[in-house]
């Protein structure tokens, strides 16, 4: 009994569960964490000087310092004050106020852009039927900022000026031991916010942390609770976690924790084909080495890429149902969209992308005449002819018929000439064929050509 008091009296190591805030912050020398200013930007040293020197409290927060003090390089840099967002804005020459629900101020210096929020609290009293915070738009002290972030290593606040770092939740502690442990009662802050659940995944993976165990076992019990995230946001989550440079660890790790059927609902069965999961981590491969390089990604070819399968899974029906090609192609495109707008919003445009690429495909099978230059004049080639080149790579067509796109693409003009496949279809069929698909340009043909490098049904 005794002992057990002991401990929870002497028990450091957990901050309190719930708005109450702990004592005071650690702080900790740069000795210790190893962050000089030169680390941080120029942009965001500038910013907290210029504020500290008119009288408030601003540190750089967050994702940047936690990067930094595991060596990686940040995203952007953060930063948090006391001042209002009036205040902040009135001290930069450039600077406008950003967000309704809860404004927060981005300044330019330069050409970056530093993010500039207000200390916050999160207010209880503002959740919906699950527990899920609608507003966390109060001010509140810094100890109440700390305490609304999701997890330890996230709640540093680093000040330039001196190089130290204020401490709320033992965060420097967690991160030099690889632990990903939540701030409170993980249950509560997982139903608060769902997509904590999410950023556990993307930050253990990205940081190489190990989930705490009390912040991974309500997970898969709670996994359900992302259906009430609105779509947009899980979408902007999930092409975070998607281009976090650590896709292929990140979607195992979704689906080890049960996350993935409310995101990716069709992802289950995509992956239990042999060629369908060899697709996808080839895909997200690709991903994770252009990200690294430093290179873009297009969010429609990587969604393009996750769907496919499901989207080739329903066209080969079809066909088999004695359905014409294009427009089978097409209703397999829009079957697969519609299921997947229900769990997770994607963009109109995004949507268009995924449909440019899946579209060129069915004309790749085409060789002859004028139609491969037609091709080579698409905007979305590039895109495409990638595409088919992972097609090609995880067995799902022949190589050569990627091989042949990427030559023509390359050759010159006499050399283009010479490649053309003649074209033996009787034009009566072709004809029929092209009437078929008239609303899809003059895609249509293309697929049921004999030499499509698709599996028959
Ligand atoms: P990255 O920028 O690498 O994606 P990050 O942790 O910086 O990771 P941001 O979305 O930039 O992620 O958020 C900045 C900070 O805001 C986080 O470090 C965390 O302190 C806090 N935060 C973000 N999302 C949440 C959330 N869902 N619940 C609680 N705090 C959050
Ligand atoms: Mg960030």
């Amino acid at each position: 009994m005794i002992t057990k008091l002991l401990r929870k009296v002497f028990r450091r190591d957990k901050p309190a569960a719930g708005p109450v805030a702990p004592p005071g912050p650690a702080v900790i020398a740069v000795e210790q964490h190893g962050v000089v200013r030169e680390k941080i930007t120029p942009g965001a040293r500038h910013v907290c000087d210029k504020l500290q020197a008119a009288g408030f409290k601003a540190y750089v927060v967050g994702g940047a310092v936690r990067d930094l003090i595991a060596g990686l390089e940040p995203k952007d840099f953060d930063v948090a004050t006391d001042a209002t967002p009036e205040q902040v804005v009135q001290q930069f020459r450039r600077a406008r106020m950003i967000g309704r629900r809860f404004r927060i101020v981005h300044v330019m210096q330069g050409r970056e852009t530093i993010e500039v929020s207000t200390f916050r609290a999160s207010n209880d009293a503002e959740t919906d039927e699950h527990g899920r915070i609608l507003r966390d738009n109060v001010f509140g002290s810094q100890a109440e900022d700390a305490s609304r972030r999701d997890f330890t290593v996230n709640a540093l606040y680093y000040d330039p000026g001196t190089q130290t770092i204020l401490d709320y939740h033992h965060g420097v502690a967690d991160l030099q031991q690889k632990t990903l442990r939540m701030i409170g009662e993980p249950r509560r802050r997982y139903r608060e916010d769902p997509i904590r659940m999410l950023r556990a995944v993307r930050l253990g993976t990205k940081l190489g942390l190990t989930l705490d165990s009390e912040a991974r076992a309500p997970i898969r019990e709670m996994a359900e609770l992302l259906e009430n995230v609105p779509p947009a946001r899980l979408f902007d989550e999930m092409l975070k976690l998607l281009t976090c440079g650590d896709a292929w660890r990140c979607v195992r790790y979704l689906r080890e924790e049960g996350l993935h059927h409310g995101l990716l609902p069709l992802l289950d069965v995509i992956l239990e084909q042999p060629l369908g999961e060899r697709f996808v981590m080839l895909a997200l491969e690709r991903t994770d080495r252009r990200v690294r390089e430093g290179k873009t990604i297009s969010p429609g070819f990587l969604f393009a890429t996750l769907l496919w399968h499901e989207v080739l899974a329903n066209w080969e029906a079809r066909r088999a149902r004695d359905e014409a090609s294009i427009p089978a192609l097409l209703e397999a495109m829009n079957e697969v969209l519609d299921m997947q707008a229900e769990k997770l919003a994607i963009s109109k445009r995004i949507a268009s992308d995924i449909r440019e690429i899946w579209v060129l495909q069915a004309r790749f099978d085409m060789r002859s005449g004028k139609r491969p230059y037609r091709l080579l004049e698409q905007p979305r080639f590039r895109a495409g002819l990638d595409f088919l080149e992972l097609r090609a790579e995880s067995g799902e067509v022949q190589a050569e018929l990627a091989d042949w796109w990427r030559d023509f693409a390359d050759a010159d003009g006499p050399g283009r000439e010479s490649m053309l496949i003649a074209d033996s279809a009787p034009k009566k069929r072709r004809r029929r064929r092209r009437k078929a698909g008239s609303e899809q340009d003059e895609a249509p043909a293309a697929v049921a050509e004999p030499e499509s490098g698709l599996p028959s049904a």
